[in-house]
């Protein structure tokens, strides 16, 4: 190494040794008849003094010294009169006695400091120097950590790391597939996989019984804020389980990880269908930092002359503890809410119980203080908390009252990062209907197994099929989805047809696995984690681009490679494509 030690090691146990520094200039001070540098590596920052007095020659250049050179300095570790505690290395520096310059730097566009003064395209677009910075490079230590901790984790539980690859056959289901022609074959491509599904059920055939992968996956999807068009699952499949095996053997690796990175013990996970989440939280990945559960008021609150109720499919509502004094600005602000577009609520009914043991509600005129009594009474509500009631066809209505809840959650501060909850949630239907293309879908997809006692359901009533299919959710973000499978060739044709392949398409498209499900097939299932939403969950952050070394910007381009780019008509014409204007 052209380096004894790294920039942040050395501490006052090390006074009076000599040592040699290598990194970058993270920048210089003069003052007087001393220049002082602190110099950066990854594992930190220590200070350089060059003194005027004892090597003028020295200092002279040293105050030449730009940001980010790159140096190599020899001296001697000091005690420092004017210690810094916030840093590791604050208690000494190194009086230098004689340094290289190993590169020069241009002046960087942006500070590498925590807080930069670069703007996010700029910083994207030098992405490298972006990673030098602390809050970036701590962000990679704890994926790094993360990824070092799943590992040991699952292979102490069996499981084999094994590469699936990466140019597959494009599949009709579920997203769209990124292609790459194949030159040798024109005419014909591969496509990127979207998971490795097929492949890790195709390695249970094979006997592998235990498998997994943080494995890149790409989808090309549309746009949306955070969305990577490549990213990363902790991939996994187990043979001879049942559902249950498969739960607890991934919250252990869920619990592992909370103990070994962040230090804390997470109790055993609660467990909810996904009727009972949408029938209390609106939503199938619900945050259960806090309560403020929906009730349903359909018994108490229709047919009692309120129009609004009585037409609506479903009224509901919650309660929010504390906020009875909330004055007419902050209610009709929450009106506003409700209403927006995106939300899509008609109107919003609120009843104050004040803290004399009155009500006051927007439906005075319907509802007297005895009808708003039993109200409270189902909310479990208390004196000086408020109401808060939507009404209309149930799916809108749950989803809208789904975000007032995490709205009012956020207002009342419940949803702390540093707080986690994990849930699972389980018996997710088999399939959904897709208004667009008027057929069913696979709710997570084709090679999950119905449940075996909503089987016969599937040609008759498929709405009603539950699926052994479950998620894994922490505060309010899906983390991770997997299922029982499909492992007999018969059902899963059925299931094909059932999502409109004919027997020529299904064959086609999977002909490989219905065969493979001939010779053996274990019965099996297992789950996908995503890897970069668990790291960045972790970190306490909602981006997830904070959390890949080289991510794409919201637009899915690398602007530091200029990325997608054209291709030489030698290339296009060697893959013998055309490109249609
Ligand atoms: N392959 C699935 C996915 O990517 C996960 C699984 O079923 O294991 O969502």
């Amino acid at each position: 190494m052209l380096r004894s030690h790294t920039c942040g090691e050395l501490n006052i146990s090390n006074k009076g040794l000599e040592v040699t520094l290598t990194g970058w200039v993270q920048k210089s001070r003069d003052l007087g008849g001393m220049t002082f540098i602190d110099l950066r590596d990854r594992y930190g920052i220590t200070q350089l003094v060059f003194n005027m007095e004892t090597d003028a020659g020295l200092c002279g250049k040293a105050r030449k010294l730009g940001r980010e050179f790159v140096i190599k300095v020899t001296g001697k570790v000091a005690e420092r009169s004017n210690k810094n505690p916030k840093m590791p290395t604050g208690d000494i520096e190194i009086i230098a006695e004689s340094f290289d310059i190993l590169n020069e730097s241009k002046t960087p566009p942006f500070t590498i400091e925590d807080k930069t003064d670069g703007g996010d395209e700029l910083r994207m677009k030098y992405r490298y120097l972006d990673l030098r910075r602390n809050p970036v490079k701590e962000n990679l230590a704890l994926r790094h950590k993360i990824s070092i901790e799943t590992r040991k984790y699952l292979d102490g539980e069996q499981f084999f790391e094994i590469e699936t690859p990466f140019l597959i056959k494009s599949t009709p289901e579920g997203a769209r597939d990124f292609v790459v022609p194949s030159r040798m074959h024109s005419g014909q491509f591969y496509a990127l996989p979207q998971s490795p599904q097929t492949f890790k059920q195709l390695l249970m055939v094979a006997g592998y019984d235990r498998y997994f992968q943080l494995v890149r996956c790409f989808r090309d999807e549309d746009l949306r804020a955070d969305r990577q068009p490549e990213f990363t699952q902790i991939d996994c499949e187990m043979s001879f389980v049942t559902q249950e095996d498969i739960l607890n053997t991934f919250e252990n690796l869920a619990k592992h990880l909370f103990k070994t990175v962040k230090g804390i013990d997470i109790e055993e996970f609660p467990r909810i269908s996904y009727d009972d989440a949408m029938r209390l939280y609106g939503s199938d990945k619900p945050d259960i930092r806090f309560g403020m559960e929906f009730v349903e008021l359909n018994d108490l609150a229709k047919e009692k002359g309120f129009a609004v109720f009585d037409n609506a499919e479903l009224v509901v509502g919650i309660n929010a503890p504390g906020c009875g004094n909330y004055s007419r600005k902050q209610l009709d602000k929450l009106t506003d809410f409700v209403r927006k577009p995106q939300i899509g609520a008609q109107g919003l009914v609120y009843v104050k119980f004040n803290e004399d043991g009155t009500f006051k509600s927007s439906v005075d005129k319907f509802f007297d203080q005895e009808a708003l009594k039993t109200w409270a009474e189902k909310f479990d509500a208390k004196p000086g908390d408020l109401i808060l009631i939507l009404a209309g066809a149930t799916d809108k209505t749950r989803k809208a009252l789904n975000e007032l809840r995490l709205e009012m959650g956020n207002r009342l501060e419940l949803r702390s990062k540093d707080i986690f909850k994990p849930l699972w949630v389980v018996d997710f239907p088999l399939l959904e209907w897709d208004e667009d293309s008027e057929r069913w879908h696979a709710m997570h997809h084709p090679f999950t197994s119905p449940k075996p006692d909503d089987m016969g359901y599937m040609e008759t009533d498929p709405g009603k099929v539950r699926a052994n299919a479950y998620d894994m959710v922490i505060n309010g973000v899906e983390i991770g989805g997997g299922s029982i499978r499909i492992h007999n060739k018969d059902l899963q044709k059925r299931m094909f047809t059932l999502l409109g392949f004919s027997d020529e398409e299904a064959q086609e498209q999977f002909g490989f696995l219905m065969n493979a499900f001939e010779y053996g097939a274990p019965p099996h299932g297992g789950i996908a984690l995503g890897f970069d939403r668990l790291v960045a969950l972790f970190g306490g952050s909602d981006s997830i681009r904070d959390y890949i070394a080289f991510p794409k910007n919201n637009a899915g381009r690398d602007v530091m490679i200029d990325s997608p780019s054209g291709i030489s008509q030698e290339q296009l014409d060697e893959l013998k494509l055309k490109i249609v204007e």
